[in-house]
């Protein structure tokens, strides 16, 4: 018996082309590596990105592109080892990917983004799409499953490289993550901060760890259980997304 394949780059052209045959919908993670605490590693957000999207392709029967590891972090950049790609360059390759899969046929595209930095371009990239006649949509999982999360995490354990971060690194790959490491640590507040502010200010601006707030209290238990629960809101999703006629998903024309 032949076993179903989902992941691209483990197809051979004759199976892929036997995918894109039959389907119009893929499935693309995208993540950094940039600083995440001293306990985690620069790989957190890919890492992550990439589990969630393979499993979710292996529940759903949908194609799982390889994750694309850089993204918009050079707010990180003062800590060792972040990779800082330019907004415009992240963006043309993500739009050079996507467009790739649509020479295939695929009209629909899921972006599984583990990182928060690259969500302003991708929001912007996804309208350009749909004018070109590619839907995409963005899922981020910290703030999917919004019953559940509250329940295992307090606001300062949901912040970067938190423990609600730090627990699915556990649950994942627990062989790179060191909870000697672990920190808590309350960001400074700038003078110039306030309501209705934006100021351009670095994570050095704020902690010296890398750290906003509370990462020593993550636990593997919390993170798999987080973990099941952001699987199971992205398989509704995507299945969703799959039953949705084209037509539906283009932009409308003037009222
Ligand atoms: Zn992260």
């Amino acid at each position: 018996m032949r076993l179903l394949k989902v992941l691209l780059h483990e197809m051979s052209w004759p199976e892929a082309k036997e995918y894109f045959a039959k389907n119009d919908i893929a499935i693309l993670p995208v993540g950094s590596n940039e600083e995440h605490g001293p306990a985690n590693p620069l790989g957190t957000d890919h890492l992550i990105a990439k589990k969630i999207a393979e499993e979710t392709a292996k529940r759903t029967g949908v194609l799982c592109l390889q994750v694309i590891p850089f993204g918009v972090s050079s707010h990180h950049k003062q800590f060792w080892g972040t990779i800082f790609i330019s907004a415009k360059t992240f963006k043309k390759y993500v739009k050079d990917t996507c467009s790739s899969l649509n020479y295939y046929g695929v009209r629909k595209i899921v972006v599984v983004n583990s990182h928060g930095g690259n969500l302003a371009v991708l929001t912007e990239l996804s309208r350009e799409l749909r004018e070109e006649g590619i839907f995409v949509s963005i899922f981020q999982w910290w703030p999917a499953a919004p019953k559940l999360l509250p329940e295992l995490f307090t606001t300062e354990e949901r912040r970067h490289a938190g423990a609600e971060e730090t627990s699915v690194n556990l649950a994942l790959h627990p062989h790179l993550v060191n909870m000697n490491r672990a920190v808590n640590e309350e960001p400074r507040e700038h003078p110039l901060q306030a309501e209705g502010i934006t100021l351009p200010l670095g994570t050095v601006d704020q902690t010296s760890s890398g750290v906003f707030g509370k990462a020593k209290t993550a636990s593997a238990r919390k993170g798999k259980k987080l973990f099941e629960a952001i699987i199971d809101e992205l398989v509704k999703h995507v299945n969703l997304l799959k039953e949705q006629k084209m037509e539906d998903l283009m932009p409308k024309p003037k009222v």
